[in-house]
């Protein structure tokens, strides 16, 4: 295993509890990392852990849905299809997005499934 592969892991870990929830974490070490935008076909919440990030949301056509400054102990929420991008304020940052399991249709399964859609 090289050390990039080893780091991302650390990074970017995934897991489901059995109660029917996945939660994806992040950590960012350095003032300006970034997770870039991206959208999901489901909602998450954001539970962020330590540091602080500047939150961007787009609606699909571009459009300024809300751009927040998130802190540690914040739940936030992001709905479905709004492109979403972090920036780290204060480092270290981390956060958990949780989110229902969903089934390969995309619609939650209620239950643990083991399968969770793609991105962050
Ligand atoms: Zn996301």
């Amino acid at each position: 295993m090289n050390g990039e592969k080893s780091c991302l892991i650390e990074q970017f870990g995934e897991f489901e509890t059995g109660s029917g929830l996945f939660y994806r974490y992040a950590s960012l070490p350095n003032v300006g990392d970034r997770i870039q935008g991206h959208r999901h076909n489901f909602p998450h919440d954001t539970i962020v852990l330590r540091g602080r990030a500047h939150v961007i949301g787009r609606y699909a056509d571009g459009s300024l849905a809300f751009e927040v400054d998130v802190v540690p102990g914040e739940v936030f929420p992001i709905d479905a299809e709004i492109e979403h991008e972090f920036v780290v304020t204060e480092a270290p940052y981390a956060h958990y997005c949780a989110y229902a399991s969903r089934l390969p249709s995309g619609k939650v399964a209620g239950r643990a499934t083991g399968w969770a859609p793609q991105g962050y």
